[in-house]
Parts: structure tokens; sequence; C-alpha cells
């Protein structure tokens, strides 16, 4: 009976460390790149849609944080959040909660502004402007409808309202488009190393619209994300003569 006993405890003992194991490797379990710049690398993890989270030597930078896309109980604080507009897949008040502390800063939008309430620390970037962080600078790109509307007539993402950043560490630029077309704006950017391109109808590009931001502006490394349910591997068609934009596919539904 003894005997028994300890078997069923030894058992109890290895399921609670499997338990353990799994626990921790899901809260680090997303995708990962490395990204060797100047000043040090970049680890991009990619957490899903419209969210990312970049780690840049000490500092932590939570891109459009959901818990739609993660458990951010279980990731590491935020020095620098990056909000690019409202809606609800890229705007949580949870979310923000649960990874802010005092020496957090968050570059938002002034439509962000409007639903946050009591939040410190806060910078809003209208397009255009221009900020700097951590030493980081982070820059406003136009992130907006041209031609996809609403039944009522008006776009998903009015121009002027929100927000795509370029991020630059060291001399490395990150694009992250936020929800957008192929806008001019976006087209006439230079020097992007990699950059992070929405494609989902009907609220930002398809991979058409991709393929043409990207044979303008030549980023060196291009994530398609806030992807759903469309096909990259028509991206992949679309830029197969492109041989400097490398495509990287990432889990970005
Ligand atoms: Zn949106
Ligand atoms: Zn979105």
């Amino acid at each position: 009976m003894a005997g028994y006993r300890l078997h069923s405890a030894i058992k109890v003992c290895i399921f609670s460390i499997l338990l353990t194991i799994i626990m921790v490797q899901n809260a680090y379990s997303f995708e990962k790149d490395t990204i060797k710049t100047s000043a040090g690398d970049l680890i991009i993890s990619f957490i899903g849609h419209g969210t990312l989270m970049f780690k840049f030597n000490n500092l932590v930078i939570h891109v459009d944080p959901t818990t739609r896309e993660a458990d951010y109980s279980t990731l590491p604080k935020a020095d620098l959040v990056l909000i690019t507009h409202e809606h609800g897949d890229h705007l949580d008040i949870n979310a923000l909660e649960q990874i802010i502390d005092s020496k957090s800063q968050v570059i938002l939008t002034e439509k962000c502004m409007e639903n946050v309430e009591n939040l410190d620390n806060t910078v809003v970037l209208h397009n255009g402007d221009q900020t700097e962080a951590f030493g980081i600078i982070v820059k406003a790109i136009p992130a907006y409808n041209i031609l996809n509307k609403r039944s009522d007539g008006n776009p998903y993402h009015p121009k002027g309202q929100g927000n795509g950043y370029v991020v630059s560490f060291g001399n490395t630029n990150v694009y992250i488009a936020g929800d957008t077309e192929n806008t001019p704006e976006m087209k006439a950017l230079k020097n992007i190393h990699v950059a992070f391109l929405s494609m989902n109808l009907p609220y930002t590009m398809t991979p058409e619209m991709v393929a043409d931001a990207a044979r303008a502006f030549q980023p060196g490394i291009l994530y398609p994300y806030h992807y759903g349910n469309t096909d990259t591997s028509e991206l992949i068609a679309l830029l197969k003569e492109n041989k400097n934009i490398e495509i990287r596919i990432r889990n970005m539904k």
C-alpha cells in the first residue's frame, strides 16, 4: 500500500513538473526572428495578427498589445508601447494594464487617448510627428484607407487618425504600417530595412496592394501581417522577380 502511494506521489510529481515546463514554454512560445543592427540585436516576437513584441538590448517594446492574441500576465513589462489606432484588435486597455508600470511610455494616437483614462506617460503622435524614447526614434506615418469603405461610405480608417510607425534601432529602420492601404506616404518611404504590411480585406490591403507598395519603397525584409485568411502565397508569387525583397511569412493571421 505504501509502495502504491509512493508510486502515485511520483506520478503526481512528474505530472506537475511536466505541466510547469509546458506553462513556461507557452509563455514564450511565439515565433521569433533576430535582426542584427548597428546597436545590438533586435528580437522580434510574432504574437499574432497586428500584435508584436520587440526586445532590443534591455528594452521591451510592445506593439498593439491585445489580450485576444496573448496572455500579457506572462509577458515582460513594457518600456515602450506603440499603438497604431483605436480599433479593438490594436487598442486593448486590459492588455495595457498588465504590461505598464511606472517606467513605461505609451505612444499612441489622439483617438486612442479618448479611449484610455488615467494612463500616465503617454505621448500622442499625429501623422508626421516624431519623438524619441529610450534612445529610439519613432516617427508616425499616416495609415488610412483610399478605396475600402464601410457600407455608409466612410472609410474603415479615415485619413489623419491612424498611425504607422517607423522605429529606428541603431541604423536599422523598422516600419509597422498599421491598418492602411498603399498610400503615397507609404510608397515614398526610404531606407526601410524591415516592413510589416497589413494584408486583409476589407480593412487593409490586397496582396496586389502590398506588392505595389513593396516595389515602391523596397524593404529589405517584408513581413505581411494582419493577414487573416488572405493567401500569403499570392504575395510571394507577385514579388518573385523582386529578389532584393525577402518575404518572410510568420503566423500573423
Ligand atoms: Zn483598424
Ligand atoms: Zn486591425
